[in-house]
């Protein structure tokens, strides 16, 4: 094995480990020689994986807030409010669908197509209107209200829902 001395770096070749402190033939430094140490390099191990496990961590950290991001509210929220049954000059019932449109985010909304869907008895979907509402732009905060008279017959339609199409953002307001 290789020892060198601790004070002038001369580099010496024994045979085995001395038991007895050894001294410098060149510098008359005394030392004790110790055998090169495991746990150093176990101690290095431990550090690098901790590094390792704590960019994982950080990594997953990331991952996790960037998908809450992207699941952010809504910007525009149809809300239907009320379904009505009239009756026309025919005598022919119709539901009348009514609500509002609500624009919860900061920025300005143009105010989009309105899916108009009705349900029937078994959760089927018995007719999609399209339905565009008179407001064009809606402020942030803002809502419109809207009214649509369904085509289908009442009898058929147990449950109404309205959703947006083609939401699209026109400016901020800052
Ligand atoms: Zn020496």
């Amino acid at each position: 094995m290789k020892i060198k001395c601790d004070f002038c770096k001369t580099e010496y070749n024994i045979e085995r480990m001395p038991t007895a402190p050894v001294k410098c033939a060149l510098c008359g430094h005394t030392w004790t020689v110790t055998a090169p140490s495991r746990k150093n390099s176990w101690l290095m191990f431990l550090a690098a994986l901790c590094a390792l496990l704590s960019a994982v961590v950080f990594t997953a950290v990331v991952v996790v807030t960037h998908n809450a991001k992207q699941e952010r509210k809504k910007p525009l929220v149809a809300t239907v409010e009320s379904v009505e049954s009239v009756r026309d000059e025919n005598g022919v019932s119709h539901l009348v669908v009514g609500g509002s449109i609500l624009n919860q985010s900061d920025d300005i909304y143009g105010v989009p197509d309105l899916m108009i869907v009705s349900y029937n008895d078994a959760g089927e979907v018995v007719s999609q209107q399209k339905f565009m509402p008179s407001a064009t732009l809606l402020d942030s905060g803002a809502s419109v209200q809207f009214s649509h008279t369904l085509s289908v017959p009442v009898s058929g339609v147990k449950r109404v829902s309205a959703y947006l199409v083609d939401v699209q953002e026109v400016g901020d307001t800052k």
